[in-house]
């Protein structure tokens, strides 16, 4: 038995794993890369595997950086079965189809600069078109439903409580009379997630693959963070500005809308939250929140405790979706305090820009993360305190307090990850960690054999190894991953690149010595001459 780490391999985004065994080929997610451009290039390049040995794939859950490549797969010829929970091929129609579109929309910007440079056009990695045809591959299953592929392979999803229907994947494969469980995790939800069930313990598994996002880091419990969350909303308002939540469209909007809605109920601040507008500015968390409600088989006891009285958990008399650009626009003409909660989650693309663009500026204004932002993004630059931001090619200055909060999380944190393989009664007899920023995941690794004592690998971009964690050489690898470390090093260069540049621009008041200055410009001139010898 063989794995190869095609994605989410010392990186967050791009999850997709090649399984080999009991005479079958298969994928687990096929997701896209996001954040770093170093990352976003190999969504580009051709599959790294030969697509017509793949088998079927098995997609543990809906978020784009593990599904995002499925219709890239179905264009390219794929016409094996995407096995996925019912929720999340629901889910799937509505976000492969987004992505197709915010696809054409990138290449038609690209397109234009191209084609003034006299080059030719270029075509999108997939089209909306390309994302709602691939459905046709989708095959929705139940949890703990067993899938039998042959004799000697099956599998089943169990709750993962990372977004409505996440799954752990199980699988067990026989070869040479031997059965062996393989245990992917994909991504492993936190604990007490609004409307969502927990992550489902397991009894065994002898070889096991874990995400590791939070690997090295706690966050806080909702029970905690979720009073702080109404204050920097009823704060805001009463200073006079806009709060501006960043947010996954899919999970975690619908997550903060419920929060909401459950202090709107309480006594006392339930009236000072009713008068706030509330406003869903992203066309697909309108059609997400829609598909929540449609599967209320997914939700956990309180959740299903609102709907049995009646209530809906995401409807509220504030609350407004805009689905229409015109709608997305007015928002920031009409002063009025208000709380806009829109995509994309990491401020790369999407509605998110305009109302960062607007309000950003403005010191009355919140900023609220409540998801992971991945290095290098837009809003990891605001996130970690950068004064002077560039969206739309318009320099824009932080002047808006910027806030976060971990505990919306849909991650386990470290202690999390750490306290569900304890749970694990016949403990796996090694592990791969993936899905996770390399220095955390050694940290991850490091507490895990001191806890377990359980050897652990960090696989790179596709590294092969035997089931059992045993590295298996390959030179086209090692000729890529250097290609791909040569990447890694540009992308810190540029931001390095970038971060002289703001403080050289941002310094209005000569606060850098002259002496400083010269010491700047001749490393710089020192790398200029390096770069200049690359031919
Ligand atoms: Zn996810």
């Amino acid at each position: 038995m063989k794995i190869t780490f095609y994605g989410a391999a010392r990186t967050v985004t791009g999850s997709c794993h090649m399984v080999e065994a009991a005479g079958k080929k298969f994928l687990v997610d096929c997701g896209m890369f996001q954040g770093k451009v170093t990352d976003q290039i190999l969504n580009y390049d051709e599959f790294p595997f030969n697509i017509n040995e793949v088998d079927f794939v098995i997609l543990t859950h809906a978020h784009i950086d593990h599904s995002g490549r499925i219709p890239k797969l179905y264009k390219e010829g794929y016409t094996g079965t995407i096995y996925a929970t019912n929720a999340t091929m629901d889910l799937c129609s509505i976000m492969l189809a987004d992505s197709g579109h915010i696809q054409e929309k990138e290449m038609e910007w690209v397109n234009k600069k191209r084609k003034r440079a006299g080059k030719k056009e270029n075509e999108p990695m997939y089209t909306a078109q390309d994302g709602i045809d691939s459905l046709k591959l989708f095959k929705g299953i139940d949890y703990n439903q067993e899938i039998v592929i042959n004799e000697n392979l099956y599998f089943k999803l169990i709750d993962a409580g990372h977004m409505l229907g996440s799954s752990i994947v199980e699988i067990y494969a026989t070869e040479d009379g031997k059965t062996e469980k393989i245990v992917f995790t994909g991504d492993l939800g936190n604990t007490n997630i609004p409307i969502i069930n927990d992550p489902v313990y397991i009894k065994e598994a002898d070889h096991l693959i874990i995400e590791s996002t939070y690997g090295n880091r706690l966050h806080g419990t909702l029970e905690d963070q979720s009073e702080k969350f109404i204050n920097i909303m009823v704060d805001t308002i009463k200073r006079g500005g806009n709060l501006i939540i960043p947010s996954f469209a899919v999970g975690r909007t619908q997550e903060i809308l419920y929060e909401i809605n459950k202090y709107a109920k309480k006594r006392g601040i339930g009236k000072e939250i009713k008068k706030i507008p509330v406003y869903v500015d992203s066309p697909l968390a309108v059609s997400a929140t829609k598909i929540f409600q449609e599967n209320p088989e997914y939700y956990d006891k309180e959740a299903l405790n609102y709907l049995l009285k009646g209530n809906n958990p995401l409807e509220f008399d504030n609350l407004h979706f805009v689905t229409t650009s015109d709608e997305s626009r007015a928002l920031n003409e009409d002063l009025t305090p208000k709380v806009i909660i829109s995509a994309s989650g990491m401020c790369e693309v999407g509605r998110i820009k305009h109302h960062l663009k607007h309000n950003l500026y403005r010191p009355e204004c919140t900023i609220l993360f409540v998801g992971y932002q991945a290095k290098g993004t837009l809003g990891e630059r605001i996130q970690t305190g950068e004064k002077l931001v560039k969206i739309f090619g318009d320099e824009i200055a932080v002047n808006a307090q910027i806030e976060y909060l971990d505990a919306f999380s849909g991650h386990a944190d470290k202690d999390g990850l750490l306290k569900w393989i304890d749970k694990i009664k016949k403990k796996p007899k090694n592990i791969f960690i993936v899905h996770g920023e390399y220095e955390g995941q050694q940290a991850f690794k490091n507490a895990i054999i001191e806890k377990f004592g359980i050897p652990c690998v960090i696989p790179n971009y596709e590294e092969s190894y035997t089931i059992d964690g045993k590295f298996i050489n390959n030179e086209v690898i090692e000729y890529k991953s250097t290609r791909y470390d040569i990447l890694e090093i540009l992308s810190t260069l540029k931001e390095e690149v970038d971060l002289v540049s703001n403080k050289v621009k941002s310094d209005l008041k000569n606060n850098i010595s002259t002496d400083e200055l010269i010491s700047i410009q001749s490393k710089l001139n020192s790398v200029k001459k390096a770069l200049s010898k690359v031919k």
